[in-house]
């Protein structure tokens, strides 16, 4: 198969992870005999630097040709003082308004290597950690009216049933390329939103009967994602409370490092990125993690690209480097012999392919 990709290498570490992951890509490329055309993307400080914009519209169309867009980081103490609409952030903004993402997927996963990072009880940790929540990017109370008068705040939270119903089919649509089950959390109990949330959830049911779908109150989810996260496969929620529960899933997982993430939205064009920022302070110091990176290349495959056998080598290849002790600098505990850079890691994992 022959697949475009836009590729925004951005700043800090961004260059060094991207290399990474193109490294891991070009190997599966060879291995699977498909062909991936990377475009090089300027978004962010690097961008600001060469055109005096964050993302100006000619690289933004770069990306909205594209089959998918893989992204490092941006953003770094040298455009801190530039002005709010000018920033680097401003770049992903706006490459998300303009990529139209409205789900994010971020997944929670503990790799049994790494299982001591995790802040968990280890008779916790051992039972498994691995799920995805999918969150509503573009929607809900972070997007209703604000407003401040006479010393009372407003913040208004609107769904319509169809914003509701797209977020949900990407929920179905990740629990069936995984274990087909699903958990919609909302505050039914409370809010009309929630209830309208429920409703469509459970109508959407109905065409997808190899999912499970199951509903939790979100304080009930915030607990029992400490408590017993393995019984989760893939969390569907709206944007405030995926925005909380979704920080809080990452951290029983350990490093950030780790970590990728997906912006879907009505195409299979999709945005993919490691959660982590550009790190100035390692950045072209060869120490940093690309492991985010190349799992995001990996999540590109499986949900872009339907490309899920793909998708598995890398991540098999992800655990063989660990399985081999092999560490970066972020998640080392044990034997220094086995520290590697972050240029190393990408040949090894490549080679695991
Ligand atoms: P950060 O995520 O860049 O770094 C936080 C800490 O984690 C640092 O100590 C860093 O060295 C470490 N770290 C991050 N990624 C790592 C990796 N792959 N390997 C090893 N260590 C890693 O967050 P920050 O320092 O708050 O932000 C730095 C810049 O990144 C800021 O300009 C911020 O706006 C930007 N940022 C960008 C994005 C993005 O591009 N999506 C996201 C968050 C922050």
């Amino acid at each position: 198969m022959v697949k475009n990709i836009a590729v925004i290498r951005g700043d800090g570490i961004g260059p060094e992870i991207i290399k990474e992951a193109l490294k891991v890509l070009d190997r599966v490329a060879e291995i699977f005999e498909h062909k991936f055309n990377y475009i090089d993307v300027d978004m962010g400080g690097c961008a600001i630097d060469k055109y005096g914009d964050p993302l100006p519209q000619a690289e933004l169309d770069k990306c909205l040709a594209s089959d998918s867009v893989l992204l490092g980081a941006v953003g770094g103490n040298k455009w801190n003082d530039v002005p709010g609409h000018m920033r680097p952030e401003k770049g992903l903004l706006r490459l998300r308004a303009g990529m139209g993402v409205y789900s994010n997927n971020r997944p929670a996963k503990i790799w049994p290597q790494l299982a001591d990072a995790s802040p968990l009880k280890k008779e916790i940790v051992d039972k498994g950690i691995d799920f995805i929540i999918v969150r509503e990017l573009i929607g809900g109370i972070y997007f209703g009216e604000h407003k401040t008068v006479d010393g009372t705040a407003t913040d208004v939270l609107v769904y319509s049933e169809a914003e509701i119903e797209r977020i949900g089919r990407i929920g179905f649509e990740t629990a069936q390329k995984r274990n087909k089950k699903l958990c919609s959390v909302e505050k039914s109990n409370v809010l009309d939103s929630s209830r309208l949330w429920k409703n469509v959830m459970h109508r959407l049911a109905s065409e997808y009967p190899d999912v499970e779908l199951t509903d939790m109150l979100v304080d009930n989810c915030a607990m029992q994602i400490v408590k017993n996260p393995s019984q989760f496969d893939v969390i569907v929620t709206e944007n405030m409370f995926g925005d909380i529960l979704s920080d809080e899933a990452s951290q029983i997982t350990g490093s950030i490092g780790m970590i990728p993430s997906s912006s879907l939205g009505a195409t299979s064009c999709g945005l993919y990125e490691p959660i982590h920022g550009s790190a100035p302070d390692i950045a072209g110091l060869d120490v940093a993690n690309p492991i985010g990176t190349i799992l995001a290349a990996a999540m590109m495959l499986r949900y872009s690209f339907d490309m899920p056998t793909e998708a598995d080598a890398i991540e098999n290849a992800v655990s063989a480097f660990l399985d081999s002790g092999y560490r970066t600098a972020d998640i080392l505990s044990g034997d220094s012999t086995k520290k590697v850079g972050c240029s190393r890691c990408g040949d090894i994992i490549a080679s695991f392919i």
